[in-house]
């Protein structure tokens, strides 16, 4: 026959269980304010990496790219200072030492176990998708301006040889498509990673 459960230990996992799910609603509402910003590449899930970031611009200034830049304080006084990609103005170029991630002492930004190679097993940053009113081939002219500025196999597929399609599969949304796009808006548009999306991309 099992023993009773004493009032202090019924008080004990209740408490367990407030305080496991108020750090869920805690997670997921900055997993949510954060689908405002881009994190630089091989960044901790959102709160661990606002644990972890001392805000002291390592990676911004290893950047060779200038990709890198300090959220503001509109971003709210927890994300101000931590670093965000600026992919509307530039591409990342995935490089292949990631002299980014290396400047992080406390591991905010942290590579796999095993060090990835920049062309096979890049991290994904954000979503790149073709505005199709804008891109020229879409609606005659020929354009190649981005045909040859992805660096990932398979990511940007020229269809039927005039105009081009991004496979979600393999690209990272590293903007370099982006960056190449001579049309004035850019034809390719970069969003974040939602946080339903992000949770189905890392299973
Ligand atoms: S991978 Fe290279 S280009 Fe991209 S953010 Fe890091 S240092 Fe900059
Ligand atoms: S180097 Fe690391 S700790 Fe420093 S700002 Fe960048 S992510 Fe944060």
């Amino acid at each position: 026959m099992t023993e009773p459960i004493g009032r202090r230990e019924l008080f004990r996992r209740g408490g367990k269980k407030i305080t496991e799910a108020a750090s869920q609603i805690a997670a997921a509402k900055t997993a949510r304010r954060a689908e405002g910003w881009i994190r630089p590449p091989f960044a901790l899930d959102e709160l661990e990496f606002l644990v972890c970031c001392t805000r002291c611009d390592k990676c911004i200034e290893a950047c060779p790219h200038d990709v890198l830049f300090a959220l503001p304080t509109r971003a709210g006084r927890y994300a101000t200072g931590t670093p965000a990609m600026d992919l509307s103005r530039r591409g990342c170029h995935l490089c292949a030492d990631w002299p980014c991630v290396t400047a992080c002492e406390p591991d905010a930004l942290t590579l796999p176990a095993e060090k990835p190679d920049s062309s096979s097993s890049s991290p994904r940053l954000a979503i790149a998708t073709i505005d199709q009113a804008t891109c020229l081939p879409y609606s005659g002219p020929e354009c190649g301006a981005c045909a040859s500025a992805c660096p990932v196999p398979g990511a940007l597929i020229w269809e039927g040889g005039v105009r081009p399609v991004i496979d979600q599969e393999h690209c990272t949304g590293c903007a370099l498509c982006r960056e190449a796009c001579i049309t004035d808006p850019k034809a390719i548009k970069i969003s974040a990673i939602l946080s339903e999306e992000k949770t189905v991309a890392d299973a």
